[in-house]
């Protein structure tokens, strides 16, 4: 999602998200709170209506004006409750605000009967309505200009109620201003709560924004931390260990190997009469060759062995853990591999076979250059005895 500052801009009198899907975002993300927030008002409300009915028997006794307000009460009291249960299957009724609107218009049809019926409290139902219609924007939650619109359908109706009991002008202008003092004070308060909701909100989607971006870049570098460590230490041609890696990995087995007075072995292998590739099959093709061997050389040692490309056609293999005896078994299987299983390039198989010079490493040998020319000579005398052989040194 983009991060404009327009996503986040908030209507000053509806108090909601100008841009749609900001907020519907917003009221799944405040769902559950506002749904248990309705349930628990609901419930009071619900309280409330039957509580007050208590009274209504001892002031009226058991007349007709007792059981239109006993049956209008329960009825109340009945959608409260069936309500309560809808908005626990379906917390988006919370949000949405229709249903909660419905029903507080419902629920305040009770304070015009009682103001006709309980003749002996009227003015206290006046007053009732006053509170009601701060706890209606204070405490019931619904979208605050629904909210207004059940407080206008609350303050018509009583005027009208007052209008037909045969009350004049004056009372009603009255009655107007002391019934829209709550209306007015509830609906500030109800929309600065609205408000500081949902810019608490953007700060949050920003705030979590930021994080998550900072999070790919944290990836992104990781990925090139990894990248550039394959680059700094292998041949790009054929994956192998670079020069720089395969010397540091020798130094570190033969380290190892003493500690363990293990033997260790290393050799140079260097591809027989390579040049002819070359120039039969062009420059790619004896590319193609020379990843293929690689592969083939990683496959087939051991995961402890070192395989690096000393140069154009020519391979160094430390050979941890391994004796000279051992060596020379292991290299004759790859080279007797190697010259058995023709290379598949472009379309056509083309043979190769190797020359391996091996030697073993001793406790004498001060540098990896000793162990590597005397490798390369057993690798020479090996063109020399007629390639496709494994000589010793
Ligand atoms: P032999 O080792 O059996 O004596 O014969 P050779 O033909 O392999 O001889 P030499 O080692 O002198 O030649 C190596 C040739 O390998 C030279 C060059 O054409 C080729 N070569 C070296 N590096 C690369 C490379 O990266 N790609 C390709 N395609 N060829 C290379
Ligand atoms: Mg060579
Ligand atoms: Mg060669």
């Amino acid at each position: 999602m983009h991060n404009h500052a327009s996503q986040y801009l908030i209507s000053a009198w509806r108090g909601e998200f100008v841009d749609a899907a900001t907020e519907r975002a917003f009221r799944a993300h405040s769902e559950p709170l506002m749904a248990r927030a309705l349930r628990r008002a609901v419930l009071v409300w619900a309280l409330l209506v039957v509580l007050f009915g208590a009274l209504d028997y001892p002031a009226l006794g058991w007349t007709a004006e007792f059981q239109v307000l006993f049956g209008w009460r329960l009825a109340t009291g009945l959608i409260l409750v069936f309500f309560y249960f809808q908005v626990r299957r379906k917390p988006a009724l919370a949000t949405a605000g229709y249903a909660v609107t419905a029903v507080e218009i419902f629920g305040s049809v009770l304070f015009f009967l009682l103001y006709f019926l309980r003749h002996d409290i009227v003015t206290w139902v006046i007053g009732v309505v006053a509170v009601s219609l701060l706890a209606l924007f204070m405490y019931i939650p619904n979208r605050v200009y629904l909210s207004l619109l059940a407080a206008g359908f609350i303050i018509a109706g009583m005027l009208f109620c007052v209008a037909i009991n045969g009350f004049g002008i004056e009372t009603l202008v009255g009655l107007t201003f002391m019934l829209m003092l709550p209306t007015v004070v509830g609906f500030f308060t109800a929309l600065r709560w609205q408000v500081a909701q949902r810019q608490h909100y953007a700060l949050l989607m920003q705030v979590m924004t930021v994080n998550s971006d900072l999070q790919s870049e944290v990836r992104r570098r990781e990925a090139l931390e990894v990248e550039l460590k394959r680059q700094a230490t292998t041949d790009p041609l054929t994956g192998l260990f670079n020069r720089r890696q395969y010397e540091m990995l020798f130094q570190r087995e033969r380290e190892r190997c003493n500690r363990l007075h293990q033997q260790m072995s290393l050799c140079i292998m260097d591809l027989d009469h390579f040049k002819r590739i070359n120039d039969e099959h062009g420059h790619d093709v004896g590319d193609a060759v020379l990843r293929h061997v690689a592969q083939q050389l990683s496959c087939s040692l051991r995961h402890s062995d070192v395989v690096g490309r000393f140069g154009g056609e020519e391979f160094v293999l430390v050979l941890p853990d391994t004796g000279l005896e051992q060596a020379v078994a292991v290299l004759n299987r790859l080279r007797e591999d190697l010259a058995a299983t023709p290379v598949p390039v472009n379309g056509q198989l083309l043979r190769v076979s190797a020359t391996f010079g091996v030697t073993e490493v001793q406790e004498g040998d001060a540098e990896l250059e000793d162990i590597l020319k005397r490798a390369d000579r057993a690798l020479y005398e090996g063109k020399g005895a007629g390639r496709n052989r494994v000589m010793t040194a």
